[in-house]
């Protein structure tokens, strides 16, 4: 089955199908709520209906598709399962003339806080999202992440110290707060975190007790925040010490970058191992790799003997630095 990467998306020909298209894409399929796909084509766009509420898009030109249901689409048949790597987010296998292809988005095979875990979905080609693919990357599983977040939370605040852990506005955030409602720990969550609470809470997930965060700070609870957040914080509240939940925290350097003096290396995509992993139980005879170490882990993968090239997408929306 061809497929064809553009700067703005990849696109399928023979069912005239765009995969995380940005711009005037007349059919569309949106992997997760990273995406942005309000405003744009006029065209059709099939996603899971929490990435549908999440992206913003029209209602009236979108399509619901449900892990593990069918869908007839243009001769294919298109079926979505879930990517843990937020809420909503899905792969989508194209099933077409006897080929399965399968387009990950952003992906990962450990559990994740929120959402569904990811069903390995085999195929003939696979078109996988290598944002971690290098061995420097590893992560820790879930049960960790909760535990280290709970802990550097209790601890800071026993020591009358303000807890700021920072994740992805959109996916981490969300998951960190439940994590801390859970236990049970006051929480004050930032706006841009917050607006997506009533979204998880309709999809069966907990966040009893938390408030709004105030722009003078939040004394004796745990502050839920993307990074970039920590400015304003030092400002608000002297007092704070500062975690940083994500993939790049696994790397020596993130402490200072996010200047956080805690680094939680979880997050909502696949660490090389994982990655590896992936390709490995998909049974893929071709592997296409989009955005982030994509030209380094096709160079691995190709000396394993598996037909692995990195697709050029540059300038695709998405991905860098603010995501993981
Ligand atoms: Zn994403």
């Amino acid at each position: 089955m061809r497929a064809d990467f553009h700067p703005h998306g990849i696109y399928l020909p023979e069912i005239e199908l765009w995969l995380d298209g940005a711009g005037d894409c007349p059919n569309n399929w949106i992997s997760h709520g990273h995406v942005d796909c309000a405003g744009e084509a006029q065209g059709r766009v099939l996603a899971t209906a929490e990435t549908l509420e999440m992206c913003g898009a029209d209602s009236a030109r979108s399509t619901a598709t449900a892990y593990g249901q069918p869908l007839d689409f243009r001769g294919a048949t298109l079926t979505a399962w879930p990517s843990s790597h937020m809420l909503g987010a899905a792969q989508l296998l194209a099933e077409y003339g006897g080929e399965r292809l399968v387009y990950t988005g952003g992906i990962k095979l450990r559990a994740p806080l929120c959402g569904a875990e990811t069903s390995i979905v085999p195929c003939d080609r696979l078109i996988l999202e290598a944002t971690f693919g290098l061995p420097i990357y590893r992560f820790i599983e879930r049960e960790d992440a909760r535990r280290r977040i709970v802990e550097f939370a209790a601890e800071c605040l026993g020591a009358g110290i303000t807890p700021v852990l920072l994740g992805h506005r959109l996916g981490l955030g969300q998951e960190i707060a439940h994590v801390l409602c859970e236990a049970a720990i006051p929480t004050a969550v930032e706006a841009p975190i917050a607006r997506f609470l009533p979204l998880y809470e309709r999809a069966g997930y907990a966040f009893s007790g938390w408030t709004p965060l105030e722009d003078d700070g939040a004394g004796g609870k745990a502050i839920v925040a993307g990074r970039g957040a920590r400015g304003r914080r030092e400002a608000a509240a002297k007092n704070i010490r500062v975690a940083y939940v994500s993939g790049w925290a696994s790397l020596d350097n993130a402490r200072a970058r996010a200047g956080a003096e805690a680094l939680i290396p979880y997050s909502g995509e696949a660490d090389f191992g994982e990655l590896t992993a992936l390709v490995e139980a998909s049974g893929a005879r071709s592997v296409d790799l989009v955005r982030g170490h994509a030209e380094a882990f096709a160079h691995i993968l190709r000396s394993r003997g598996l037909d692995a090239r990195a697709a050029a997408m540059d300038g695709a929306r998405g991905g860098g630095e603010a995501e993981g």
